[in-house]
């Protein structure tokens, strides 16, 4: 039962109140870490504590979005990427911990050399460019996006973090022609329109992750264009769904891509798929 308006609620009490919602205990005591301005550890040691009635005003209220699907990361305003902290917002697609397997291969696909030049296609909240610029700083990293919104998302984080990437505006390749790179990376929109999933997925926003009828659209032209944005034995690497590793992989080797090969996420999903142009690097 809950609580007449003015009984004081303890954190033990409210973490109880989540639970009887259905959430998760450790996105119920993030909330109440975020509001309170202190740690989870902190949470943990001080059940008994009494919320004050206006914190415990905006507890509920973000427990009822939280309840109706809103990412913890929209409301709590952040989430951690490969050793960085992001701020997120409504604007942006939360950025996931499968992605972290592109951004590690990579880095492995260019550790021979000290200055490559590097795009992350799409690039949202900037999860993947500025992860890979804190790991390589002498890489020159460029990051695309279509959606000014994003991009505002993106160039925020770069700059509270102090890492330079170079942020331009548009669709896919078209802002960037006549450049070549040696590392081509793209965690793009990749759900099929009719896709059921959808439904959870509803508070992020549409236009980062439907991708046509068969969630092949975007790759399909990234693919097409790369030849053109590539460098001899340049790397494109590819976020896509659990069903897509084998179409990903016709795709590349219809564009003329060596070593096609698929790597899995921490669930064991077949997750990202790339391959290298032909000809030798030039390890500029
Ligand atoms: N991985 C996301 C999901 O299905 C989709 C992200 C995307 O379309 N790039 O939850």
């Amino acid at each position: 039962m809950r609580p007449a308006e003015n009984t004081p609620v303890a954190i033990g009490q409210w973490l109880q109140r989540a639970r009887g919602l259905g959430i998760a205990r450790l996105d119920a005591q993030q909330l109440v870490a975020h509001h309170l301005g202190r740690q989870r550890t902190w949470v943990l040691a001080h059940d008994d504590e009494v919320l004050a009635p206006p914190l415990l005003h905006a507890l509920d209220e973000a427990l009822a979005r939280r309840a109706d699907g809103v990412p913890l990361a929209y409301l709590v305003g952040e989430r951690e990427f490969h050793g960085l902290m992001l701020q997120v917002d409504p604007r942006v697609l939360v950025p996931r911990p499968e992605t972290e397997g592109l951004v590690d291969w990579a880095l492995e696909a260019g550790a021979a050399a000290p200055h490559r030049r590097v795009v992350d296609l799409g690039t949202g909240s900037g999860a993947i460019a500025l992860a890979l610029k804190r790991r390589r700083p002498g890489w020159e990293v460029t990051a695309s996006d279509r959606s000014a919104d994003a991009l505002a998302v993106a160039e925020a984080n770069a700059r509270r973090l102090a890492l330079p990437v170079r942020w331009v505006s548009g669709d896919w390749w078209q802002p960037l022609r006549g450049e070549a790179f040696d590392i081509v990376v793209s965690n793009p929109p990749y759900v099929a329109s009719d896709d059921t999933h959808l439904v959870a997925l509803r508070h992020e926003p549409g236009s980062a992750l439907v991708a046509g009828a068969d969630g092949l659209l975007d790759l399909r032209h990234i693919i097409a264009g790369s030849p053109a944005h590539m460098a001899a034995g340049a790397w494109l690497l590819l976020e896509h769904g659990f069903d897509q590793a084998e179409a990903v992989r016709a795709l590349l080797g219809q564009a003329g891509f060596e070593a096609v090969q698929t790597r899995p996420d921490l669930a064991g999903v077949p997750r990202c798929t790339g391959g290298r142009r032909p000809g030798t690097a030039t390890g500029a």
